[in-house]
């Protein structure tokens, strides 16, 4: 059967079950507007399973009638989208702005539309708009008894049928999709009775044979099997980040220490990541406990050794789940009174607890349900009798489908292995990532009291930032400081790249001065634009005088570019013949080949955060188009992906261009553009187009972001990507200086692939080389020739209806 024809017959229900997450809402916004744009009709089911159980009270069903509802809206109501106009008929019950029905908890309307009594209810486009930066789920989340028994089951199928739904989008934990299996499962017996008992007809049972069920896993503690990323956890990780950023001021202040309880009863994810992007002293996760007998000396030893060169303030983190490996349970309280009764130290317990859940909807938030929305709908187009349920996940940024009971009973089996003391198994089953943000806590955290390598094999690495400053460049450079301590080698900062070099501004980085260096936006070392070809004989030099076994640099295309120059200066300069790496961070995000660049993440959010209050502004002021500018050069990855994020109407990139036809057709709708999208059509002549055009039906203006996209605070996941790919280009530098060390002849040659960028393509960690590099990108336009994420410009648009409303003219 043809999508079309399937669609044409779908009538999809989506719920949110189980603990709250955010992002919860971006999915049923994402659902509800894919269906419609598939032709089909959309549910809301309010107060998960429990809501689908308590159905609609009789006399409470559904208004089918338009024109009593037309214009209850007063002063709020909008020209709808042509897709409203065609589902009204169905959605009149919940149009009052943007959900504000489903907001008001009491469910009471001052056009006398109530949902009281109502669990299971129709909606339409404009019902879902404007949902994205809402935390929780406006529809209602609950935990079902009824559903878990068989009767409740039984009336959750019957309220169903009777609204006439036969396919259901879950998004909520492995209970919430246990709970999916069991009733798609069950459905054609449940369906038999209600017809045996009078309680369907014929034609009932025969439409609704099979129960198409689909499930989106919400849950903060990423704790699901088969998925990269659960819903909510980024957010819940933004939270926790943001109270240790807080602590540690106090921290410092009265040289404290503090241990934070964090949110994961079988999974230490959230523990873990914030470890490692607050740079944390010590942690406890439930996949990897301590010796039971020897734990408490092992985290003293650790933190006295901090505090003995000179460190102030202690940062521990507690999973809410961490055990020992006796599976004794560790608790805050616990770590508290050993650290104040064997070192001494004034300590603090702080328990996150519940503000974890809550908030504004971080960027990964909002783009990932809503790829993750569109692709479980597609899933229960093309679903049969015959296919499995699936789970929507994400491997390797992509989407993907799995069997759900295949995820739920993998994610089991890491609780059982912990239960079981088999601890290897419980972290074998986590993402190879996982073991490797691990093993970077530990590198980063620990202090060696003597260096890991033997003399002949220490280096003196060079480290450089170049190009513009992006969040998680100060991790980077704290990671390599860090790792380089540990192993024996000697880390030199440079300070403002290859001009402070050749003004010999270069000076020893030590293990305690990068300490807060995690959380600090900007460049520490200092940067600037300018390449090695500004006197390369001079740079080779200054490489020669300081004797670098080993060079990184942490940067954008610039970076990339001097790269490519310094291994081709290696023919000329025997000083260039030495590992060397670039660790590519840029908020456009257009260094060749790499899925993600440091700082890429911490930019989106700030253009979240900005256009957010952009938006307030816009809603408070009506009819106004904001036309948004971000940075990005010739890459529109910012623009694109924040157009996502955000849910902009439209998106200008440079790979697309702009042209008169396109503004035209554009006139009504709200913009985001890139800066160079086209040097004709600026920001400010789209923005004056708009004002003239709109003449009084809106307004216009402009909000050019600039520099405040490279953020402030680095982003969890920037840091958290910083520590893991820093660590990679010193194992990298020191791999190939350990060849080269083993070349007979005096003058060391250099192999090509020395020199090499560091990408991340999928889950992965690739090296390519500089030259090899060079095939990939598009030097006259400074980005990639491909880029994964150019697929979603026509997403952005498609989920505000513009490809529709253009059709229509
Ligand atoms: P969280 O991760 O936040 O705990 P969860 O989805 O795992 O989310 P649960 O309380 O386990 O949360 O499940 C949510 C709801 O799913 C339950 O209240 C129940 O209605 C339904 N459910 C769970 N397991 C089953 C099951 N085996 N059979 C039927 N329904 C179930």
């Amino acid at each position: 059967m043809s999508n079309a024809t399937a669609a044409k017959k779908m009538k999809l229900a989506v719920l949110t079950s189980g603990g709250d997450s955010a992002g919860m809402n971006a999915v049923v916004r994402a659902v509800v507007k894919t269906a419609i744009i598939k032709g089909c009709e959309t549910w809301i089911v309010r107060e998960g399973y429990e809501g689908l159980v308590r159905g609609n009270d009789a006399g409470h069903h559904r208004s089918h009638n338009i024109g009593a509802e037309k214009g209850a809206n007063g002063s709020r109501s909008r020209t709808p989208t042509p897709e409203a106009v065609e589902t009204e008929s169905f959605t009149q019950t919940l149009r009052y702005g943007d959900g504000d029905l489903l907001r008001d908890g009491t469910g009471d309307h001052p056009s006398g539309r109530s949902l009281k009594g109502r669990y299971i209810v129709r909606v339409g486009w404009d019902d879902v708009r404007g949902w994205f930066s809402e935390g929780g789920t406006l529809i209602g989340t609950a935990r079902s008894m009824a559903f878990r028994t068989r009767e409740g089951r039984l009336t959750a199928t019957h309220n169903m049928i009777k609204e006439g739904i036969d396919a259901l989008v879950v998004c909520g934990g492995d209970g919430s999709l246990t709970g999916a299996d069991v009733f798609r499962a069950e459905w054609p017996g449940l369906v038999s009775e209600l017809l045996s008992t009078g309680k369907i007809t014929q034609e009932q049972a025969r439409n609704h044979a099979h129960l198409k069920i689909v499930g989106l896993v919400g849950s903060i503690d990423n704790d699901m099997s088969m998925t990269d990323l659960t819903i909510g956890a980024p957010t819940a990780l933004h939270r926790i980040c943001e109270s240790i950023d807080n602590i540690n001021s106090t921290a410092y202040s009265h040289s404290r220490a503090f241990v934070l309880e964090v949110m994961g009863r079988h999974c230490g994810w959230l523990a873990l990541m914030a470890g490692v992007s607050s740079g944390a002293d010590f942690i406890f996760i439930p996949e990897s406990p301590p010796d039971a007998d020897h734990w408490a000396d092992e985290m003293c030893n650790m933190i006295q050794s901090h505090r003995d060169i000179g460190k102030r303030k202690t940062i521990v983190i507690v999973a809410e789940g961490a055990i020992d490996s006796k599976l004794q349970p560790i608790h805050a309280d616990h770590v508290k009174d050993i650290l104040s009764e064997r070192l001494g130290l004034d300590t603090r317990v702080t328990t996150l607890g519940h503000t974890q859940r809550g908030g504004r909807p971080c960027a990964t938030d909002r783009t990932l349900p809503t790829l993750q929305g569109v692709e479980a709908v597609e899933a229960l187009l093309e679903s049969t009798p015959d296919t499995p349920s699936y789970m929507i996940g994400v491997r390797e940024n992509k989407i993907t489908r799995v069997p759900l009971m295949e995820a739920v009973k993998l994610t089991r089996e890491v609780a059982q292995a912990i239960s079981e003391r088999d601890f290897e198994k419980a972290m074998s089953l986590r993402d190879p990532e996982f073991r490797e943000t691990l093993d970077g806590f530990y590198a980063t955290s620990m202090l060696e009291s003597e260096p890991k390598l033997h003399h002949h094999l220490r280096m003196r690495v060079g480290i450089m930032h170049v190009g513009a400053p992006a969040g998680g460049m100060n991790a980077a450079t704290r990671a390599a400081v860090r790792y380089c301590l540990r192993q024996g080698h000697k880390p030199f900062a440079i300070n403002n790249g290859f001009v402070g070099l050749l003004d010999d501004n270069v000076f020893q980085l030590s293990w305690l001065g990068v300490d807060n260096w995690m959380t600090r936006g900007g460049s520490e070392l200092g940067t600037n634009r300018k390449l090695p070809d500004i006197d390369l004989g001079a740079v080779a030099a200054k490489f020669q005088q300081y004797n670098f076994h080993a060079f990184i640099m942490i940067g954008g295309f610039e970076a990339f570019s001097s790269l490519q120059i310094l291994e081709q200066g290696r023919k000329f300069y025997p000083a260039f013949n030495i590992p060397m790496a670039h660790l590519p961070a840029t908020i456009s995000n257009n260094v060749p080949l790499t899925e993600f660049s440091l700082g890429s993440d911490t930019s989106l959010n700030a253009l979240v955060d900005a256009c957010d209050a952009i938006k307030q502004s816009a809603s408070a002021s009506r009819n106004r188009v904001f036309v948004v500018e971000t940075q990005g050069g010739k890459c529109g990855y910012i623009a694109t992906m924040g157009a996502l994020a955000c849910g902009a109407c439209i998106v200008y990139t440079p790979e697309r261009g702009i042209d008169l036809d396109m503004l035209r057709n554009d006139v009504k709708f709200l913009k985001r553009r890139n800066e160079v999208s086209s040097d004709v059509y600026t920001t400010d002549v789209i923005t004056k187009m708009f004002k003239e055009e709109g003449g009084s039906l809106f307004d216009s203006r402009s909000a050019a972001l600039g520099h405040t996209l490279q953020g402030g605070i680095p982003s969890p996941m920037d840091r958290a990507r910083a520590v893991r790919l820093s660590l990679k280009c010193m194992s990298f530098l020191e791999q190939h200086h350990e060849l080269l060390l083993k070349q007979q002849s005096r003058s060391k040659q250099a192999p090509p692939e020395s020199a090499a960028i560091i990408t991340i393509q999928g889950s992965s960690v690739q090296w390519v080389g500089v030259q090899d590099m060079v095939e990939h990108a598009d030097m006259k336009n400074r980005r990639g020739k491909q880029a994964w994420w150019q697929k979603y410009t026509e997403l952005v648009e498609a989920l505000v209806a513009r490809p529709q409303l253009l059709a229509k003219g």
